[in-house]
């Protein structure tokens, strides 16, 4: 038994330099890979609960890797925003979905138009130019600003501060709106809430899973909606796999969710898709 333990160890090793080693190959990779057209930005529908009706889009980046296939942003976001790339790769995931999303407003008629979430990381936030970059990419791609939602999470904020108020106030004078992402898995949500005028939150995935079984959970979430519903904020569940959680949320009062039970992230082409479907109904 003791010589197995050695080999786990032997084995854990190894993979943990491998690990590191193909780290610091993406590391390197990274900055060609922006120039060579290797990202991609997938949509995940959000998804009205009651009725079915896609609300919008959440972006969501792919690197399409020419060795190693398709990469999920959790294997290259933390090495972009320790490197500093996060600000060009960033800017590209807002421009190339404003645009998107400016597109497919095109082609949907009537007021009903889907809107855009993006993430941005807290490098980004911490960017002076941020401001006038996201004016630009506005103004580029001709999106109503009253469609794009920014998705910040705790650590674009923490510094709960003048600066960053004012900051998060600009962003909503030039039209857009502001989400509050990963909603209870910080410390200290409930004060963000009450600094920042905030116009949405998304409800952590962690908790959309527990919602079936566990009493704490539904009341913990039930209490945040009830909150977030006086402040008059949107609420969008993350991470819903089965009807009981969508049942679930809709007694809670969450209007909007997303999730693998109704769409995973898509390519441009089949969101396209999804949207012309949804408008033959
Ligand atoms: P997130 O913002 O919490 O995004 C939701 C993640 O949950 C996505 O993972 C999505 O594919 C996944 N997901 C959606 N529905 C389900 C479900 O029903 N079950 C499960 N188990 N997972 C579900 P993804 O695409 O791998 O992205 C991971 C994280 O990477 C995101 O978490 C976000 O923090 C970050 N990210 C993605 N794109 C960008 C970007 O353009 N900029 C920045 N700064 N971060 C990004
Ligand atoms: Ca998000
Ligand atoms: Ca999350
Ligand atoms: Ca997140």
């Amino acid at each position: 038994a003791k010589s197995a333990g050695k080999g786990c160890y032997r084995v854990f090793d190894r993979e943990a330099h491998a690990q590191r080693l193909k780290a610091s190959q993406l590391e390197a990779q990274l900055p060609l890979a922006l120039k060579q057209d290797e990202f991609e930005v997938f949509y995940q529908p959000i998804i009205n609960l009651k009725s079915g009706v896609v609300k919008g889009f959440e972006a969501l980046v792919r690197w399409n890797h020419p060795q190693l296939g398709r990469l999920s942003p959790d294997q290259f976001i933390p090495i972009a925003e320790e490197t500093g790339l996060i600000q060009a790769l960033g800017e590209w995931v807002l421009q190339t979905a404003c645009a998107q999303m400016s597109a497919w407003h095109g082609m949907v008629p009537g007021p009903a138009k889907p809107s855009i979430n993006v993430n941005l990381s807290a490098r980004q936030f911490a960017q002076p130019h941020l401001l006038k970059s996201i004016q630009n990419i506005l103004h580029r791609s001709q999106l109503d600003p009253a469609y794009l939602n920014l998705e910040l999470t705790e650590s674009c904020i923490f510094n709960r501060d003048q600066e960053t108020l004012r900051l998060v106030q600009q962003l909503q004078e030039l039209g857009a709106y502001i989400y509050l992402d990963d909603f209870g898995v910080g410390y200290s949500s409930l004060q963000y809430l009450n600094f920042f005028p905030l116009n949405g939150l998304k409800i952590d995935r962690s908790f959309t899973q527990k919602l079936n079984c566990h009493a704490q959970t539904q009341a913990i979430v039930r209490s945040v909606i009830s909150m977030a519903q006086a402040l008059q904020m949107e609420i969008v569940a993350e991470g819903i796999e089965n009807y009981q959680q969508t049942h679930c949320l809709s007694t809670l009062n969450c209007c909007f969710g997303q999730g693998f039970l109704y769409a995973p992230p898509l390519s441009g082409a089949d969101a396209a898709n999804l949207l012309t479907q949804q408008l033959s109904f």
